[in-house]
């Protein structure tokens, strides 16, 4: 008995040392896990950007899986530069959009950009470990955001008209899920002007914003409005708070070879954020000017 009360420091201090080497560095964790992603990339470029990734506070999965992400500030000088926040893999079995987030990154630690760029690449990382479309707990967190119809039309939604698809489960209640809210952190602290969310299968770039005219630098997805749902972000963001929100929707769900026709799309971003504005401004204006010709 003595002998094992002097030893249990010991052994204690021996299981810690097991368990801290159990975890690995958040550098060689986001190498790991997006190496792992298909398609070709820049090994140099990535180890680059994961010498660089960070985790928010709190920022983690249902399954206890650290949620990262790299940022990339623009080019010191640049007038009007905004801030493009990228989510990918928000459904896990959506594996292309990962690839390309992961392409983003890669290049972000070569180039000197316009704009500021945070990339989370793997928002849902037990429905990637999973290959399912929803988290731990079987929520789709795209339906998971809190918008204000939540509480009266999500499930109602879900019940209805998706008739209870367990892929489409909002959850049962607003932000209930961990990667939800770390979502909404991340939309706090960086405060993006753009949101692109990355997914597949259907081919299409899905703008929530008001009508601009199609960036015709990018034809290889066509622009079109898919429209937003109770608890998806493009109504958290675009019909709650007037900030636009682009889905990609990777065409087909392999991994496209040239990942660098992405590149084009990334380019893109800031005219499609300034185009936003300018409508926005108009508006403001027009309304401003009907309230002064009432007074
Ligand atoms: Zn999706």
């Amino acid at each position: 008995m003595i002998l094992l009360l002097i030893l249990l420091p010991f052994i204690q201090s021996f299981t810690s040392l097991a368990e801290e080497n159990k975890t690995p560095s958040l550098e060689s964790f986001c190498y790991e896990e997006l190496n792992k992603l298909p398609g070709k990339h820049k090994d140099d470029s990535l180890r680059a950007a994961c010498k660089e990734v960070k985790v928010l506070e709190g920022c983690e999965s249902e399954k206890g899986v650290r949620i990262y992400h790299f940022d990339k500030a623009a080019k010191e000088g640049v007038e009007g530069s905004r801030k493009v926040l990228v989510f990918s893999l928000v459904h896990g079995d959506e594996i292309p959009s990962g690839s390309v987030a992961r392409a983003w990154m890669e290049r972000l630690t070569t180039i000197e950009p316009r704009n500021s760029w945070r990339v989370v690449p793997i928002l849902n990382p037990d429905g990637l470990a999973k290959k399912t479309r929803m988290n731990g707990n079987g929520v789709d967190i795209n339906r998971n955001f809190p918008t204000e119809d939540w509480d009266n039309l999500a499930l109602k939604y879900w019940n209805e008209k998706t008739k209870k698809d367990p892929r489409r489960f909002p959850g049962k209640s607003a932000a209930s899920e961990k990667e939800t809210v770390c979502a909404i952190k991340h939309i706090e602290d960086f405060n993006p002007d753009l949101i692109l969310s990355i997914h597949t299968p259907y081919g299409v770039l899905d703008f929530d914003g008001p009508r601009i005219p199609p960036p015709r630098a990018f034809p290889k997805l066509p622009w079109k409005s898919l429209g937003n749902y109770p608890g998806s972000l493009g109504r958290y963001m675009w019909v709650d708070r007037s900030k636009p929100t682009l889905t990609v929707e990777l065409h087909g769900n392999h991994v496209a070879d040239k990942l660098e026709q992405f590149d084009k799309l990334q380019d893109i971003t800031g005219d499609i954020v300034i185009q936003t504005e300018k409508i926005l401004n108009e508006k403001k204006e027009e309304e401003t000017s009907k309230k002064n010709s009432k007074k």
